[in-house]
């Protein structure tokens, strides 16, 4: 077993890990443009049943379990496609009843499930409740928005359908996520997208970039894997037409954190300035793509193939099979290791000399195939996007780190934020919660 420390100072082994479980492989209900996973097809051969089996399953589970680091007392399940529920409701009630056999004592275990939302209907929701499943519902936005490239196989948008689902996560008091993947057609309206979700009631939400490497693939004659950097300044050219500008990524996250830390700090959750707000509190995010390395966070296949990331279910980034090897062998492996540490190794000096590095840390090695503007190789397609945004927030961060220190309410950034003083204490609070100020935050300690 390998014990060398990480850059963090824990244990590889000793670190939490999670795995992406897509027991319906690539197939969905919906066949959106941008959707990074339908050629996934390709990797397992014709007539494969994409289901995993109960006895994969359960192996899975078990497995799972058993090989969490010693001390670990909760535990989740991320359940992705495709699309999840095609399998039906049978195939979740079974997951939990295997959970429950193979509980250890003093563990609590969690799911999470992702989905379009288009399939679900009452009885989803009240075994959602039940089971205290997370959903993350993905959603581009308003219709003129999200139809744009959220399409069914008839070509025909699916906003409604999300909104339906939304609205029934919501009347059955389903937690749910809203995931936004951030595309070049959506990508000018991050002020008005966070309105319509903040105001349909979503809490917790989450923007993903879509970024399409052109040229992604294998050679045609040698079948190497297609590289090449591409220079700084000619990002545009690197990648397709639906993928987000960095520029407009970064502006996209300014719109919506301008917004949000004016009136919603402490009432919505967005993930990014969650994960941002652990860098300036000296804490290193817990999200993959923001951390020194990675390697933790796996992907399994419907058959029990175990691959060393959701963003690299290659050949070449196969650990092996939980049927044949056990999990925890995979997981720990050399091969996993290297994977995760190279994403340090590989980071241009460029990177390493960032003021906002803390936070950034070079993005995900799948976005890195820009030059530096001084020619080195393994920049972040990203980061004029990432750079602006970090050195945005960098203010605002700053005080709500401090409040933080001193046991505040982050709250309190609003009003500093909107440029106004301190409320009086009959004055409703900043944080949101409808008290007043003096039996809320200011009775809390500020
Ligand atoms: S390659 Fe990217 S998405 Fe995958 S584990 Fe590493 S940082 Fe996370
Ligand atoms: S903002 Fe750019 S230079 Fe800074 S760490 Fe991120 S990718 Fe590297």
């Amino acid at each position: 077993m390998n014990t060398e420390l990480t850059d963090a100072g824990t244990a590889f082994t000793d670190q939490p890990f999670h795995v992406m479980t897509k027991p319906i492989g690539p197939i969905c209900n919906l066949d959106c443009t941008y959707c990074y996973y339908l050629h996934k097809e390709e990797l397992y051969p014709r007539g494969n049943k994409w289901k995993m089996t109960d006895d994969c399953l359960e192996s899975y589970i078990a497995q799972y379990i058993r090989s969490q680091p010693p001390g670990t007392s909760e535990i989740t399940f991320a359940w992705q496609g495709g699309e999840p529920t095609l399998l039906g409701l049978d195939f979740f009630e079974r997951c939990v009843e295997i959970q429950q056999k193979h509980e250890r004592r003093g563990m609590s275990i969690s799911n999470t499930l992702q989905t379009n939302g288009v399939l679900l209907d009452d009885d989803w929701c009240r075994f959602f409740l039940k089971h205290r499943f997370l959903i993350g519902l993905s959603i581009d936005g308003p219709a003129d928005l999200h139809d744009e490239f959220r399409v069914d196989h008839q070509g025909a948008g699916s906003h409604s359908r999300v909104m339906a689902a939304m609205r029934k996560l919501r009347k059955f008091g389903v937690e749910y996520n809203a995931l936004v993947v951030v595309n070049r057609h959506n990508g000018a309206h991050g002020g008005r997208i966070y309105r319509y979700l903040r105001d349909a009631g979503c809490r917790y939400v989450q923007f993903i970039p879509i970024v399409e490497k052109q040229g992604i693939g294998r050679h045609a004659e040698t079948d190497a894997p297609l590289t090449g950097f591409t220079a700084f300044d000619k990002a545009q050219s690197a990648v397709s037409s639906r993928s987000v500008l960095p520029e407009q990524f970064g502006q996209f996250l300014i719109d919506v954190f301008d917004e949000w830390v004016q009136r919603d700090v402490g009432r919505v959750f967005v993930q990014i300035f969650d994960q941002a707000l652990s860098a300036w509190v000296g804490v290193e995010p817990s999200l993959c793509v923001f951390r020194r390395t990675c390697g933790r966070a796996l992907a399994m296949e419907h058959n029990g193939d175990v691959y060393s990331c959701d963003h690299f279910v290659e050949p070449e980034h196969l650990l092996g099979n939980v049927n044949v090897i056990p999990l925890e062998e995979l997981v720990n492996s050399g091969q996993q290791q290297a994977f995760g540490d190279a994403k340090l190794e590989t980071l241009p000096q460029y990177c390493l000399d960032c003021e906002v590095r803390h936070a950034c840390n070079g993005e995900c090695p799948k976005n890195r195939f820009l030059m530096t503007p001084d020619g080195a190789e393994g920049l972040n397609y990203l980061c004029a996007g990432y750079r602006a945004f970090f050195n945005h927030i960098d203010g605002p961060m700053q005080k709500m780190a401090q409040l933080l220190k001193q046991r505040r309410s982050p709250a309190l950034i609003m009003e500093a934020a909107r440029g106004k003083h301190t409320p009086g204490r009959n004055d409703p609070c900043p944080c949101g919660s409808g008290r007043k100020f003096k039996s809320c935050c200011q009775k809390n300690g500020s």
